[in-house]
């Protein structure tokens, strides 16, 4: 293929969005293979209260619609299917949906992360409907209730401490006696009154028709089998940074597979390759704050790119 763009953007969540929107303001076209089911973690919550400009909330799928329309409004065209290869070995880089080849001078990699699930039908089915993965986004949505946490590491006891502040009870289920939590935060989640700890404990199904209303426990050493009455369900079993793709070209951490960036920028190993949002990470992990670092990649992808042009443009300067 002959037409090779100044950037291709992986990924159509908060990040690639907003990607898409400043380099498409910086007339660069940019071409953003957003993925089949685009939208990203947004479109598996509910309300979204935590995003500024939207005082009175908005349903997360409505939210993603409303980015990728003011990308799509000053330019930015979409490819609605997952990248299958890629090749950052010299530039033009290459991007490929199965056959087809895409060539670009620089790329935003913002492919996101995805919570890990459990893996049940139910859970599946009342996604946004009192099962969340997301306890800052979603917790006050439960105040006075009785919400249910499951996961043993440091997310799911912040997540459980952090919901205590709106519900009347939170139960902390666990498939353990020990936590994976640093020793803190399980100091923490003892000492707090109202959450109750439920240990050597697995999750078999969640309760309820069009809205949680319990969790069906497992204790792992007795066999028992118990309901638990509850109308929020948090999963906090970590998140998988989605990056199969690239770990061959960019230096990401060995453990988790989170892509790695150079501090105070978006910028990876690869010059010309930039990574935004929750791909690259693991700690506020916020729409805000990917839609923040997306931004960041658009202009950094810009000045990369305007820095190559004068470099050709001396070049080609006779001496
Ligand atoms: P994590 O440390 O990998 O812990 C995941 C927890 O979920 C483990 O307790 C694990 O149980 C449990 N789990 C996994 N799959 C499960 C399943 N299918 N069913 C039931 N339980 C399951 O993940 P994380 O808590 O998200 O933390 C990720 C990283 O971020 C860690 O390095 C953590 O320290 C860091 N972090 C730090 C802070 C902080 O410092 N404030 C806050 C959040 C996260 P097992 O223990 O039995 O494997």
């Amino acid at each position: 293929m002959s037409d090779v763009r100044d950037v291709i953007i992986i990924g159509g969540g908060p990040a690639g969005y907003t990607a898409a929107l400043y380099t498409a303001r910086a007339n660069l076209r940019p071409l953003v293979i957003e993925g089949f089911n685009w939208g990203g973690q947004l479109m598996i919550t509910s309300d979204v209260e935590n995003y500024p400009g939207y005082p009175d909330g908005e349903l997360g799928p409505t939210m993603m619609q409303d980015f990728r329309r003011q990308a799509e409004r000053f330019g930015a065209e979409f490819v609605t299917d997952d990248v299958t290869r890629v090749d950052f070995s010299e530039r033009p880089f290459k991007v490929w949906v199965d056959k087809d080849e895409y060539r670009a001078e620089s790329v935003i990699v913002a492919t996101g992360a995805s919570a890990r699930q459990l893996g049940l039908e139910s859970e599946q089915r009342l996604q946004g409907r009192g099962v969340s993965y997301c306890a800052t986004c979603d917790a006050a949505f439960f105040r006075d209730k009785i919400v249910t946490v499951v996961g043993g590491g440091d997310s799911a006891l912040e997540e459980a401490l952090f919901i205590t502040r709106f519900a009347s009870k939170v139960l902390l289920v666990h498939r353990r006696q020990e936590f994976r939590a640093s020793p803190i935060m399980v100091d923490r989640a003892q000492q707090n009154d109202t959450i109750e700890l439920v240990l050597d404990t697995v999750v078999e199904d969640v309760l309820g028709e069009d809205k949680v209303t319990g969790v069906r426990v497992r204790n792992v050493i007795t066999g028992d089998i118990t309901d638990l009455e509850t109308d929020g369900f948090f999963v906090a079993i970590g998140h998988d940074p989605n990056t199969s793709l690239f770990l061959d070209w960019l230096d990401h951490e060995e453990e988790t597979g989170y892509l790695v960036t150079e501090p105070r920028s978006t910028a990876t190993n690869v010059p010309g390759v930039f990574a935004a949002g929750d791909v690259q990470d693991h700690t506020y992990r916020q729409a805000v704050t990917a839609a923040g670092s997306g931004c960041m990649a658009a202009l950094d992808a810009e000045r990369f790119l305007s820095a190559q042009r004068h470099e050709a443009g001396s070049a080609a300067q006779p001496a």
